[in-house]
């Protein structure tokens, strides 16, 4: 049987289809529910294979819900979609709540089940048992009225964090240094004076490059307040009730409740991996700071200490003046057009793909690209990509892979998107790297799309692996001989491999103070859920004390605006840790010869096509022929 996409509704369609869409996957959803509650199938593979599909039938409108409603243009529909993602969220909870369902998967028996299957019914049952569907009534509606309460703090979290924009006025002159688009676009008022918001695009430039050390001083303290006093006691809640929710369900506290379906495995092993890193991270913290001391004595001779408002202005000096990158010069060379051909060429080259364009299919709006994606030399599309990659009003602000589809064998498709917002014309370096981070991403949800169950298509791995494929297809945008092959300026000239090894010297200078910053955030993550201290701003500083390479900037709450809080809660370790298999991944490609076919095949085969089927673990040492390890980490840190 061939299968074929998903077929997606003209604009003036979308509403009704989106309504009908929901509509019919939640009833079905339902329905099966309904029967295997009347009538379990008595035999295992049967009754996991009816739980699978309930699991699809709700994937498939979760899916649909949360990418429409980040990029379609008409608000109606995206409205409808977030409704049609609060459903299916209802759902679910309430199946994994539901004391008869669990019952019948509880009794069932695991004989005879094959990897896979039995893989299955154990994951089944311990979403059951992390619901509180085994403890008493009385508990089971605690758990429910916490998950209820928390879902609301973190919304409140949220909105305090992003609705709190401070500003900073100071005279004109006071912003010398700033890009002059920048300044173009914060004309003076009639006072003389300039105002910076706190947001990113006013804040990160004005701490990176305003000369005025007191102004960049006054934009740290006002960036690092946002959220406080407000979020203070939102948090201590969350902590408060993550506490007892883990603690009900029989776990330690929440980060052993979290790490438990990880690949960290455990919560204590959290502030092992942060005190490991830090260690690790020390001696090249030492060297990155020395060469930041010696260049901002050139400026205060009597300086001991750099303060933490002038790391970014000097990191960026150091860049800039010792490794002669100029980012004007570099971008020339990143033409969008001709960089997604690029990508596109290269992975299809490194995982023996082909992308067909497939100009009629109907997309939501018509920057959208679609591809059929193929085997090299078949002609039999087995998955489907959109590539939906410039901004645009009231779409999704950051970069992200969104699922379509799942792809199960013999069932459906897998499809997914790329949701980005690069520029039309030139581009800058890195985001050729966030394009190749998040197609990394995309091709591991399309590559483990044809397995067997639902339940471990595409990136459906331990949380903390995710990140893991796509951070070491960055790697691919940073060869020189690879970017040559598609960045080339107006002349057609490609770019120097020299000037290449200069962006990825500039790139390497800060790692040390990158992890130690990175750690003190992680460890933060980690404490504030399993001390839960009274005071939130003096545990912060302890913290930054032990792992940041920068000192405490007196009157800030840096927490409280920390997103992370909220989506990470104690996992924030998760980057660093995705960076250390990311590394030793990487490991094993001959840096003389990227698209080595017998390395990138076995890496495809072993890693990414079995989406969620194994522990990431045993992917990565089906891949290596060892376990995982520190080295090529450690060895990449200390360079
Ligand atoms: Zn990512």
């Amino acid at each position: 049987m061939t299968l074929s996409p998903l077929s997606l509704p003209s604009s003036d369609d979308a509403l009704s289809w989106v309504e009908e869409y929901a509509a019919d996957g939640l009833a079905t959803a339902r329905r099966l529910v309904d029967e295997l509650r009347a009538a379990p199938p008595a035999d295992t593979p049967a009754a996991l294979r009816q739980w699978d599909e309930i699991g699809r039938r709700l994937g498939n409108v979760a899916a649909v819900g949360s990418l429409l409603s980040n990029v379609h243009p008409r608000e109606d529909v995206r409205t409808r979609c977030e409704q049609a993602e609060v459903d299916v969220d209802r759902m679910a909870t309430q199946l994994r709540q539901d004391r008869a369902l669990y019952d019948v998967f509880a009794a069932l028996d695991a004989s005879g089940l094959d990897d896979r299957a039995a893989r299955l019914l154990d994951k089944v049952l311990t979403d059951f048992r992390r619901a509180g569907v085994d403890r008493d009534d009385a508990t089971r509606a605690r758990l429910a009225e916490i998950n209820e309460r928390l879902t609301a703090l973190d919304q409140e979290f949220s909105r305090n964090t992003r609705d709190d924009v401070r500003t900073v006025t100071a005279p004109a002159e006071r912003f010398a240094g700033l890009p002059q688009d920048w300044l173009e676009a914060h004309p003076a008022d009639a006072a003389g004076d300039v105002t910076a918001t706190t947001d990113y695009p006013d804040s990160v430039p004005v701490r990176m490059f305003a000369h005025d050390a007191d102004l960049r001083h006054d934009m740290s303290v006002a960036f690092l307040t946002r959220g406080y006093p407000q979020n203070e006691p939102l948090l201590q809640e969350m902590f408060a009730l993550r506490h007892e929710l883990a603690t009900l369900v029989g776990y330690a506290d929440w980060a052993s409740y979290d790490a438990d379906v990880k690949m960290i495995g455990s919560g204590p092993a959290i502030p092992e991996f942060i005190d490991r890193i830090a260690a690790a991270a020390a001696e090249p913290m030492e060297r990155d700071l020395a060469v930041l001391m010696a260049r901002y004595r050139q400026d205060r001779p009597d300086a001991t200490e750099i303060p933490g408002s002038d790391a970014s202005y000097y990191q960026e000096a150091v860049r800039r003046e010792q490794y002669d990158v100029d980012a004007q010069q570099v971008r020339r060379y990143f033409d969008f057009t001709k960089v997604r051909q690029g990508l596109l060429e290269v992975t299809g080259r490194l995982f023996g793909l082909s992308y067909l364009p497939v100009p009629d299919a109907p997309v939501w709006h018509e920057d959208v690209t679609a591809y059929d994606v193929v085997e090299t030399g078949s002609t039999e599309p087995f998955a489907r990509i959109y590539l939906d990659l410039h901004p645009r009003e009231g779409k999704y602000k950051h970069a992200a892979q969104f699922t379509l589809t799942d792809g199960v064998a013999g069932r459906q498709l897998p499809e997914g998107v790329l949701v980005c917002n690069f520029s039309r014309g030139l581009m800058e370096h890195d985001h050729v790297v966030t394009l190749f981070h998040e197609f990394g991403h995309l091709v591991h949800h399309v590559l483990g799309g044809r397995g067997e169950w639902a339940r471990f298509a595409g990136v459906a791995t331990e949380w903390d692996f995710v990140e893991a494929p796509s951070q070491m297809l960055e790697e691919w945008a940073w060869d020189a001989d690879i970017l040559a092959s598609f960045a080339t300026d107006e002349s057609g000239t490609p770019i120097p491999a020299d000037l290449v090894a200069r962006m990825r010297a500039a790139d390497d200078y800060g790692k040390g103070i990158y992890a130690r910053v990175q750690m003190f955030y992680a460890a933060m993550s980690y404490w504030f859920h399993t001390d839960r201290p009274s005071d939130l701003t003096a545990a912060m500083r302890e913290l930054q004390a032990r792992y940041s390479p920068f000192p405490y900037v007196e009157g800030t709450h840096m927490f409280a605006s920390f997103g992370h809080l909220g989506g990470y809660t104690s996992a924030y370790y998760t980057y660093m840790w995705s960076l250390v298999i990311a590394k030793d991944l990487f490991s094993a490609f001959d840096p003389a010869d990227l698209f080595d076919p017998e390395v990138a095949g076995r890496y495809r085969d072993r890693v990414l096509a079995p989406g969620g089927a194994k522990d990431a673990a045993d992917l990565v040492a089906d891949f290596l022929g060892r376990p995982y390890s520190f080295d090529a980490f450690a060895a990449w840190l200390a360079r």
